[in-house]
C-alpha cells in the first residue's frame, strides 16, 4: 500500500441521519419495546443494510407486501410513504398500523392530492420503481406522469399544456432535477412550480457539503447502501464537482486499498439513512492507513426534529401517563441512530 502517511480527510457536515430517518428508526425501536416482537415493517424502514439487519435482530420482521402480515398484527409503514391502497388493504386485514412516512414525503402526497383535485396534470420527477414514487403516484394515478430524468422529457404527454405542475421525489440530485424542469418548461411554458421545495432539506444539505469539498478530493467515499437514492446521488455529485473518484460503501471493510494509491485527500460523507457509527468505522479504517488528519467541511447546521407518529405517541402515553420525549437528532450518538 502506498498511501501517504500525512493524508488528509475532509469530512462533510451535515451527513448521515436526517430527521425523517431518525423518526422512522426510533418508531420501530419504540414499537418493539411497547408491543414486543414481532413488529412487522412493510419494506425496508429506511434504505440501509446495517439499520435493517440491526432491527431484524431485535425482532422486526421486514415484508414486501401488506398481505404477508398476519391478520391483526402490528405493521409499520416505512419512511418512504405508501399509496392509499396500502392503507385500505391494511384496514381490510385489520392490521394495527403505525405510519412512519417522513412528514416531508407526506407534504408531497398532499400537494399531489391538491393539484389532482384542481384537475392538473402532475409531472412527478423521480426514479421509476422507487418506493417513494410508487407511494406518491398512488395518491392520484390518473393525474400523475412519472418523469425519470431529463432524457425522459420528450416522452411526456399532457392533456392541457396550460394546466401542468411538476413535483418531485425528495431525494433527487438538485442540479439534475433543475435540468429536467428546464427541459419540461421548454415544452410546457405554463408549467407551475411546487409550492415549496420537494427535494428535502437533508438531501440538499448533504449534496451542498459534497459540492464544497469535491474539488479538493482525490477520492470521495460515500457511506450508504446501493438502494439509497440520496446516497447514490452523493457519489454522482462528488464526481460532477471535481472528485477524481468516488465510491459507495456499506461498511469500512469494503474500502479497497487500491483506491487509496496516490491519494492525498479523501472526502467522507454518508447518506441520510446511515448511522454515524458506520462513518466512524470508515474514519478509523482511514486513520490506520495514514489518513488521520480530519477537517470538517460544514455546509449547513441542521436542527429539525419530528414528533413520533401519532398512533405510537398515543400508546406510549397510555403506558407511561406522560407525553414521550421529543426525538433528539444526535449525529454523534453511538447506538443505531
Ligand atoms: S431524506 Fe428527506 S424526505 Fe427522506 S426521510 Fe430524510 S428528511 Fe425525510
Amino acid at each position: 500500500m502506498s498511501a501517504p502517511s500525512t493524508g488528509q480527510v475532509l469530512l462533510a457536515a451535515p451527513r448521515g441521519y436526517c430527521a425523517g430517518v431518525d423518526r422512522a428508526v426510533v418508531t420501530v425501536e419504540k414499537a418493539l419495546e411497547l408491543y414486543g416482537p414481532p413488529v412487522y415493517v412493510r419494506k425496508q424502514i429506511v434504505h440501509n443494510r446495517h439499520v435493517v439487519s440491526t432491527l431484524e435482530k431485535r425482532g422486526a420482521v421486514f415484508v414486501d407486501e401488506t398481505q404477508e402480515v398476519p391478520e391483526g398484527a402490528t405493521v409499520v409503514f416505512s419512511a418512504h410513504g405508501v399509496a392509499p391502497v396500502v392503507h385500505e388493504e391494511a384496514a381490510r386485514l385489520r392490521l394495527k398500523t403505525i405510519d412512519a412516512t417522513c412528514p416531508l414525503v407526506t407534504k408531497v402526497h398532499r400537494e399531489a392530492v391538491r393539484f389532482a383535485g384542481d384537475d392538473f396534470d402532475i409531472l412527478l420527477i423521480g426514479h421509476e420503481g422507487h418506493e417513494e414514487v410508487v407511494g406518491t403516484a398512488g395518491e392520484a394515478p390518473e393525474h400523475i406522469t412519472l418523469v425519470d430524468g431529463p432524457d425522459d422529457v420528450p416522452n411526456v404527454q399532457v392533456r392541457d399544456p396550460e394546466k401542468v405542475v411538476w413535483l418531485s421525489q425528495t431525494t433527487l440530485s438538485v442540479d439534475e432535477t433543475m435540468e429536467t424542469v428546464r427541459r419540461l418548461r421548454e415544452r410546457f411554458p405554463a408549467l407551475q412550480d411546487p409550492p415549496s421545495d420537494d427535494i428535502c432539506y437533508a438531501t440538499q444539505n448533504r449534496q451542498q457539503a459534497v459540492k464544497q469539498m469535491a474539488d479538493r478530493c482525490d477520492l470521495v467515499i460515500v457511506v450508504g447502501s446501493r438502494n439509497s437514492s440520496n446516497s447514490v446521488r452523493l457519489v454522482e455529485v462528488a464526481l460532477e464537482h471535481g472528485a477524481r473518484a468516488s465510491y459507495l460503501v456499506d461498511y469500512a471493510d469494503e474500502i479497497d486499498d487500491a483506491w487509496l494509491e496516490g491519494v492525498a485527500t479523501v472526502g467522507v460523507t454518508s447518506g441520510a439513512s446511515v448511522p454515524e457509527v458506520l462513518v466512524r468505522d470508515v474514519l478509523a479504517h482511514l486513520a490506520e492507513r495514514g489518513y488521520g488528519d480530519v477537517e470538517t467541511i460544514t455546509a449547513a447546521e441542521e436542527s429539525l426534529l419530528f414528533a413520533l407518529p401519532t398512533e405510537l405517541r398515543r400508546d406510549l402515553k397510555a403506558r407511561s401517563g406522560a407525553e414521550p420525549e421529543q426525538l433528539r437528532h444526535d449525529p454523534a450518538a453511538g447506538h443505531l441512530h
